[in-house]
């Protein structure tokens, strides 16, 4: 037997990539699967941003560590236009995707992690690959799983010693909840009170129903706040593999520590992928508009979705930006019980097998075991088909669903056949 790291041993494939699996498994056994289980982009690649790889498909060369200047630059500019957050070309990282600059962050950090319950699958995973453990902050559905100040602050006051790195995410993965001003102002009061650090997962931002700007924590928080982004939500391009992170002025000392574990680690993202990545932060019209409409549609299918259930007596939070919602079937535990279904992971299977919806247990986000709530994604359906169906008519109601995102239609029915026995 070979021993491996033991930090590693109890390591599960992602559960998010574990479901999909399991659905593609279904479907390839020619078994109608609804999949509210996968968070990937429903849109095609905007054409600029194809263009701009298939032009620089023959560019063979290593780029900096850091990541190609012009797009630093881009990146610094796009933040400032469309995000309101002042930065500049010299702080901005480019990594192949903003989990792996988590990661690499992680690593880097010493000290105690904070998540809030309801928060994304990898981060306690990739804290637990580095051999530590991660402490989980409560959050309650009547504050839609937002993390209060007095809750972060109880908790530093009790464990005061040791430094603390707050993992934040807004608009957020997997609630749909977007923290307003207000509340991150109050956050970071509690931030610089006990001097945490602050990783701000803003890869959904510019998927906001409100129509606004979603508020950065290094708004609020500049000196400790490192923020995160990417192509992979807004831009459709998870595939491509390309997120940045910037680091605020006050911690750029640590830019030579992230330079040097990227050359020895990935080295640089892939070129071309580089400079199609220019062509998406210079957000020309046509690539705004790909933007706005997209997240228009997420906005009507979730509002479908949440009126729906809501309406069927199934308890869920309603999406203010991102791709999902929360589900919770706590009112129905004594029903399920005499079903000898107990945990979350239990109902999940059950919903997959007979109802044919496949959902992710609360459980990979933070909650307990017997916690019977899951993460609903309502984007199982074909993307550049509703584009093209909303340029000719904007009004997402029950029968566009029904006729362009089917899945979701029938998904939800489903669910409301499986609360009907109760
Ligand atoms: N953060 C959140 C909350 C996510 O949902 C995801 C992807 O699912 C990521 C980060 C990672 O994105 P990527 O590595 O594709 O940039």
């Amino acid at each position: 037997m070979i021993r491996i790291n033991k930090n590693l041993e109890n390591l599960k494939p992602s559960a998010t990539l574990a479901i999909n699996e399991k659905v593609k498994e279904l479907r390839s056994l020619k078994s109608e699967v609804f999949h509210f289980g996968f968070g990937q982009s429903p849109f095609p690649v905007h054409e600029s941003i194809v263009n701009g790889l298939i032009e620089n498909a023959s560019n063979n060369k290593y780029l900096p560590s850091q990541g190609l200047e012009e797009l630093r630059k881009t990146i610094a500019k796009y933040l400032n236009e469309f995000q309101n957050v002042q930065t500049t070309g010299d702080n901005v990282f480019i990594g192949p995707g903003s989990k792996e600059l988590l990661y690499q962050t992680i690593l880097i950090l010493e000290g105690i992690f904070l998540i809030p319950k309801g928060s994304w699958v990898s981060y306690g995973p990739q804290i637990n690959a580095k051999g530590v453990d991660y402490v989980i902050l409560d959050t309650t559905f009547e504050n839609n799983f937002k993390l209060t100040p007095e809750i972060l602050n109880n908790y530093c006051i009790e464990n005061s010693k040791d430094q603390k790195t707050l993992i934040l995410n807004s608009p957020n993965n997997p609630t749909g909840a977007v923290y307003s001003q207000d509340e991150l102002q109050a956050l970071a009061k509690v931030c610089k009170a006990h001097n945490i650090i602050v990783l701000s997962d803003e890869i959904y931002s510019q998927i906001n129903f409100s129509s606004e700007l979603s508020p950065s924590m290094s708004n609020y928080y500049p000196e400790k706040t490192i923020l995160f982004g990417g192509l992979s939500k807004v831009f459709s391009a998870g595939g491509y593999r390309l997120g940045y992170m910037v680091l605020p002025k006050t911690l750029s000392y640590l830019s030579l520590t992230f330079q040097s574990l990227f050359s020895e680690t990935f080295s640089a993202v892939s070129s071309p992928v580089q400079f199609a990545a220019i062509e998406a932060y210079k957000m020309n019209h046509s690539l705004q508009s790909y933007i706005k409409k997209a997240s228009e549609i997420l906005s009507a299918v979730s509002k479908y979705v949440f009126d729906q259930l809501s309406k069927s007596n199934i308890k869920c939070t309603q999406p203010q930006g991102a791709f999902y919602m929360l589900i919770d079937f706590n009112q129905y535990k004594i029903q399920l019980r005499n079903l000898k279904i107990n945990t979350s992971n239990d109902l999940s299977h059950f919903i997959l097998e007979r109802y044919k919806v496949a959902l992710l247990p609360g459980s990979d986000f933070y909650f307990d075991k017997d916690d019977l709530i899951f993460r609903l994604a309502y984007v199982d359906f074909n993307g550049e088909e509703v584009l093209n169906a909303y340029d000719l008519n904007s009004n997402i109601d029950i029968n566009f669903i029904k006729t362009h995102c089917p899945n979701v239609f029938k998904g939800v029915e489903q669910l409301k056949s499986f609360v009907q026995q109760f």
